[in-house]
């Protein structure tokens, strides 16, 4: 991947007495189109974020990208808000999908048509999700209708294709989102099939937390001399969290204790996520805090899609306080404002641990991270 001096933006007028103030970037600065910035001002946004004032102009000058951002760092809407203004132009056809973003789980699909509702409340733009569990007749119909943005997680893409029934040929952007998330869950080889599959003239970015080697080679075979945009650096944690280490007995019950009174003794607790290693801990855990009488609900891989789904609103409505999770279960998930993050065990992985903190201290907001230790976490 090489480095290349990008063009300063430098279309809207700046006032002398201005001058600091042109350091920070403004949305409008950035080439979006008027319905875009009239969406991205109704949704409050006051400035870009920083992967935001670097990536739109890149992606709109057709270049591929690749971006390393954790969640948290308004990444979605870098490359929503471009491909909205860029969809603008041109319309869907039968069966032909215009641009299609791979996602690593079902969450993280819903939750970027999320954003594509959100942002894109000036467009008439047609959406479809395609995600395991749930009905393949809705998404087949709409695909016959024509769609403009497709999202999708690869096996279902793949099965799709298989059966004749989505013409890859239209694609004109392709986003691989959570790349590193990818790799972990096996899906390589499926993004390198679904790559060969598309008109090699596209576009590309592909976002990811961090850059493994496998990810690197990733970039350097499916995009065409990408520009590499990049904010906190990778498997670092968010400055505005605060991180502490919690002693516990190493039996499972003496950890269910001391989480009760983490849980009890926390100030200003609004909710919290609670992370096991274990599916099956997400299940005991789950049901012993609501024995004990807290709101709270689980996220797990074996929950079928309809569950997964209420749980998470529930969440997002502030119905339910405590969510206890898997990491597959919860990377990514997009819930603007969660006070606290509990490690019921230590993660295995670095990066595991930098994926959950960043649940918390969002968008420069404060958070608390606490991790139970035993003497088995040495
Ligand atoms: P993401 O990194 O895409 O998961 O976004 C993290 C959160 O930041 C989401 O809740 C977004 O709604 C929010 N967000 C995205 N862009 C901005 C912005 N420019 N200003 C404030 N919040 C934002």
């Amino acid at each position: 991947m090489t480095e290349q001096p990008t063009a300063p933006q430098t279309d809207a007028p700046i006032e002398a007495s201005e001058s600091l103030q042109a350091e920070t970037p403004r949305f409008s600065d950035l080439g979006l189109s008027e319905k875009v910035l009239a969406a991205v001002s109704a949704a409050g946004y006051l400035v870009p974020t920083p992967i935001q004032a670097q990536a739109i102009p890149i992606v709109l000058e057709l270049r591929d990208i690749v971006g390393v951002a954790q969640t948290g760092t308004g990444k979605t809407a870098s490359f929503v808000l471009p491909m909205l203004t860029r969809l603008e132009k041109g319309r869907a056809r039968a069966r032909m999908p215009r641009t299609l973003i791979l996602e690593p789980t079902r969450e993280l699909a819903a939750q970027v048509e999320e954003n594509f509702n959100k942002y894109g409340i000036n467009h008439k733009l047609t959406v479809a999700l395609l995600i395991g569990g749930v009905s393949l007749d809705e998404q087949v119909k709409k695909l016959d209708r024509g769609v403009d943005v497709l999202i999708a997680t690869p096996g279902r893409l793949l099965d799709l294709f298989e059966r004749g029934r989505i013409l890859m040929n239209g694609v004109e952007i392709l986003v691989i989102d959570e790349a590193d998330r990818m790799l972990d869950m096996g899906f390589i080889p499926d993004i390198e099939r679904i790559c060969k599959m598309l008109p090699p003239s596209r576009q590309t970015m592909m976002f990811s937390a961090t850059m493994p080697p496998e990810i690197k080679r990733l970039a350097d075979t499916f995009l065409r001399d990408p520009k590499r945009v990049e904010t906190a650096k990778p498997a670092t944690t968010a400055k505005t969290v605060s991180q502490f280490l919690v002693a516990s007995g190493r039996e499972q019950h003496d950890k269910r204790d001391v989480l009760r009174t983490l849980v009890r003794d926390s100030k200003d607790l609004k909710n919290a996520i609670v992370f096991c290693n274990r599916k099956r801990d997400v299940q005991i855990v789950y049901r012993s805090l609501e024995k004990h009488g807290f709101n709270v609900g689980a996220l797990h891989g074996d929950m079928d899609q309809r569950a997964r789904m209420a749980t998470l609103d529930g969440f997002r409505a502030g119905r339910i306080t405590l969510l206890v999770a898997s990491d597959v279960a919860a990377r990514g998930l997009d819930i603007p404002d969660v006070s606290h993050v509990y490690n019921y065990d230590m993660p295995v992985h670095a990066e595991d641990y930098v994926h959950r903190i960043g649940r918390t201290g969002r968008a420069g907001r404060s958070g608390v991270a606490i991790t139970i230790v035993t003497d088995l976490d040495g």
